[in-house]
């Protein structure tokens, strides 16, 4: 299996592994089911492992900024329907909407979807404990 670097593209052995979280596992399951999967091993090479990092801290805020929007969204929804004293099932409509709502802006977020890194097997650096006063 080859070691492709996910933001070059360029095959490498030196490199830190992508953590295979749920949307890496999806996309390769559509690719082996449409028979376009490349079989690589996904990495980000020595060169880009700081780009890597600032993509991921990028998609992690927006991630937060869109579900918070859509929670927010939500509730306001939630205490709309409450103050209008409507019926309970409206009340559990609003809270559907607030579960659609968050999903939606989840998926959203998506779009600047960059997987985290592993963290360096190799290199175990004893993290100097604060000390208590
Ligand atoms: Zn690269």
């Amino acid at each position: 299996m080859a070691k492709v670097c996910i933001i070059c593209h360029k095959e490498t052995k030196k490199g830190i592994p992508i953590k295979e979280d749920f949307v890496i596992k999806s996309i390769r399951k559509v690719k082996r089911a449409l028979r376009i999967s490349t079989g690589n091993t996904l990495i980000v090479c020595e060169e880009h492992v700081g780009d890597a990092k600032k993509r991921r801290e990028k998609f992690e805020k927006s991630l937060l900024t869109y579900v918070g929007l859509g929670a927010v969204i939500g509730i306001v929804l939630i205490l709309i329907s409450i103050f209008q004293s409507k019926s309970l099932s409206n009340i559990l409509v609003s809270f559907g909407l607030l579960v659609l709502l968050v999903l939606l802006m989840a998926a959203f977020s998506l779009y600047q979807y960059f997987p985290s890194l592993m963290k360096k097997p190799e290199k175990k650096v004893k993290r100097s404990r604060k000390v208590k006063r």
